[in-house]
């Protein structure tokens, strides 16, 4: 029998910030992991249309909210109203986690720990020798650029569709040392790059649900991937998405989204509850089952 969870006047306020947020999946995750810790705290969806966004965070710390994660289409928007930005975060240029710490909103941005979190663990090894491919230059590639910087990547390249957008992703990273392993290219040079990838990063919404049949590679593009690269598809439903079941076939190793989405979260909520000990495996088995994966 499940214990009853009671909410009252000293309930703790945790959320997440978007616009549209219904679809968000957070709020099933972290409540599953606050109800298993018995913890009195609840995260709630605060839908906050963009123009609503400086009047909102002022008003979610007038009620005392903890922490909140940020999604679509505030994450570069709320940077400039937080007293303090880590390193990280600043150098992503994007926040999705903000903490109340000394009556002071903070920004972080855990999506680099989600996104490395199995290329750590699951699949560690020396990647100091190793090239990194990354197809689109979003928002979320920014991260996964960033992370593939720490952990050593000695050569990372991105491939965009949009010249102009592909430049300023590049030219973004001037000031920092990522730049030094950084070069981007357009989509016609992806037959020369597919067989150097070990590891291949869809960052593009391509194959994403509903248009399940599609991939951001040809079957022919991805037969050159050799045997034994990691190929990482951020989507996270279909579960798997063309291009990781493509990969599969020529023998590479598939990483779907979900872990990640898994991981930014538990490293959010370490930093809401201040400790270092979350229920993972509860989380991840919440997401699942919202996802009808389990
Ligand atoms: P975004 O900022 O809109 O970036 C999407 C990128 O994909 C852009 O570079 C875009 O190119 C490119 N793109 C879109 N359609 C394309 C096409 N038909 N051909 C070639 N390139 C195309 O989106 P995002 O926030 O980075 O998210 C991207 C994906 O990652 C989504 O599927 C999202 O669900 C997933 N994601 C997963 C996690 C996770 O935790 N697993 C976290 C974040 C994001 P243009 O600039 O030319 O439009």
């Amino acid at each position: 029998m499940t214990k009853e969870r009671l909410i009252t006047g000293k309930t703790k306020l945790l959320g997440v910030i978007g616009h549209p947020v219904e679809h968000s999946l957070s709020p099933a995750m972290h409540n599953a992991a606050i109800a298993h810790l018995g913890l009195d705290y609840v995260y709630l969806p605060f839908p906050i249309a963009p123009q609503n966004l400086e009047i909102a965070i002022a008003g979610l710390a007038a009620i005392g909210v903890v922490g909140f994660s940020v999604t679509i289409p505030h994450k570069q928007a709320i940077m400039p109203l937080l007293s303090e930005i880590t390193p990280l975060a600043q150098a992503i240029g994007a926040v999705n986690t903000v903490s109340r710490q000394n009556n002071q909103w903070v920004g972080t941005n855990t999506d680099i720990e989600g996104f490395i979190a199995p290329l750590q663990t699951t699949y560690k090894q020396d990647w100091s020798q190793k090239v990194a491919v990354i197809l689109g230059n979003g928002g979320a590639a920014r991260a996964v650029v960033a992370g593939c910087h720490q952990l050593g990547f000695a050569k990372i390249h991105v491939v965009g569709r949009n010249v102009q957008r592909l430049q300023e992703f590049g030219n973004s990273w001037n000031n920092s040392p990522i730049s030094e392993n950084l070069q981007v290219h357009q989509w016609e040079e992806l037959p020369k790059l597919i067989p150097q990838a070990n590891l291949l990063v869809n960052t593009t919404p391509i194959g994403m649900y509903p248009k399940v049949n599609e991939s951001p590679l040809s079957v022919e593009e991805i037969a050159n991937l050799p045997k034994g690269a990691i190929a990482y598809d951020l989507i996270y439903i279909p579960k798997p998405t063309q291009f990781l079941e493509q990969a599969e076939k020529q023998g590479a190793i598939a990483i779907d989204g979900l872990e990640m989405l898994v991981q930014q979260g538990v490293a959010a909520l370490k930093i809401w509850l201040q400790q270092e000990t979350v229920p993972v495996e509860v989380m991840r088995q919440a997401l699942q089952k919202h996802l009808g994966l389990g």
